[in-house]
């Protein structure tokens, strides 16, 4: 939140019907890349809520997790790594299949550590250790499906996931309305 008043609906531009029509809108975070003064103040605000929570690495989700999340591990001077799309990043532990607002993806992967690392001759570790905290970020939470598959690859690594930071979060998914078939908040992120 912004200090007065939920963030997404006054600095994302919606634009309707994209990518096809069953999707009644789609939140462009293009709208406040644009306004330097607007995209600092989403930066300083997740800064300000994560310098006071332990973590040791941020993984933002390709592509525009990377956008908010580097700025953000550079504002609080930790390693970044990024959650891509199997097959972009070479070295890399991946996740399985998920579902998400449009359909199913393939996954997410993670950097192996540097292969010439003194502590990883065997080059099976990844950027995330065991028993890391780590916080995960992407610009816009749907149904969750993105932020679960991360969740689960990092908990996979032997690490935790101190918090998910998004900057918009489509409530539609977590509060539908009675009757609409839709699951609640509580059924999709409990467990
Ligand atoms: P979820 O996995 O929560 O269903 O969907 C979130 C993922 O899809 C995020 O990686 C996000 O970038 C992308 N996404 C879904 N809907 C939108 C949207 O309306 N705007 C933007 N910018 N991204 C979206």
């Amino acid at each position: 939140h912004a200090p007065d008043g939920p963030v997404a609906r006054r600095i994302a531009s919606a634009i309707p019907y994209y990518p096809y029509k069953g999707i009644p809108r789609f939140y462009d975070i293009n709208g406040f890349l644009v306004r330097p003064d607007v995209f600092q103040l989403v930066i300083d605000v997740l800064a300000k809520r994560y310098a006071a929570l332990e973590i040791d690495s941020i993984g933002g989700f390709d592509a525009r997790g990377f956008v908010i999340g580097a700025p953000l591990a550079l504002a609080l001077k930790k390693p970044f790594f990024m959650l891509r799309k199997p097959g972009k990043q070479p070295n890399a532990v991946t996740s399985g299949a998920y579902e998400v607002e449009y359909g199913s993806r393939a996954g997410v992967s993670v950097p192996r550590g540097h292969p010439l690392s003194a502590e990883d001759p065997l080059k099976l570790s990844t950027v995330v250790k065991r028993g890391d905290r780590v916080l995960l970020v992407d610009d816009l939470v749907a149904t969750g499906g993105t932020l679960a598959a991360g969740v689960e690859l990092i908990h996979r690594l032997g690490a935790r996931v101190a918090e998910c930071a998004c900057v918009v979060e489509l409530k539609m998914f977590y509060d539908p309305p009675a009757g609409s078939g839709l699951p609640s908040r509580k059924a999709l992120f409990e467990g």
